[in-house]
């Protein structure tokens, strides 16, 4: 039987092959902006806010004495490549991406609403307080993109309007 401290490291893991999914995918998005300069900018800072978060998790991982060397961040890597090129493909790429994003940054949300949760039965308030951290930078993402889509939204249907490049 798991015991709470073996479902708090798996779900530890769970996360942080999230967040190198959210890596990836977010650096997919970044470098194919050219039209969006606001949303490539908090892009970006939410690249180095994510990059930031697999450490910490890391970090807590470490302090339950589980390893971290044998992280499977692949498959995940794999499915967000995937999903950038799925993106790619659509002509309304940045209406598709953003609401991809915003979805994405629910799921971590719910991700981290969970942790906080199990950190705080196991008594480990150290890896409750990082994921109280995170979910903080992870709500603001969420509300960054919430409350700019609609203009995202606009502009890129004047874009297309107009026949100019609106896609990315
Ligand atoms: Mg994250
Ligand atoms: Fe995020």
């Amino acid at each position: 039987m798991a015991t709470g401290n073996d479902r708090l490291i798996q779900w530890l893991r769970d996360a942080h092959a999230m967040e190198k999914q959210a890596e990836t995918m977010l650096e997919a998005q970044a470098s194919r902006l050219e039209h969006y300069p606001e949303l490539r900018q908090r892009i970006r800072e939410h690249i180095s806010e994510t990059q930031n978060q697999a450490r910490r998790l890391e970090t807590c991982i470490e302090r339950l004495g589980a390893d971290t060397s044998t992280m499977k961040d692949a498959a995940g890597k794999m499915s967000a490549m995937m999903q950038g090129l799925g993106g790619a493909l659509a002509d309304d790429e940045i209406i598709k991406g953003s609401m991809a994003g915003y979805t994405f940054e629910h799921f971590e949300i719910s991700a981290y609403t969970t942790l906080i949760a199990a950190a705080e039965e196991a008594g480990d308030q150290q890896t409750a307080s990082v994921c109280r951290e995170i979910l903080r930078e992870e709500k603001a993402m969420a509300d960054w993109i919430e409350h700019h889509l609609p203009a995202v939204t606009k502009q890129y249907l004047e874009r297309e309007e107009l026949g100019g490049p609106a896609k990315r």
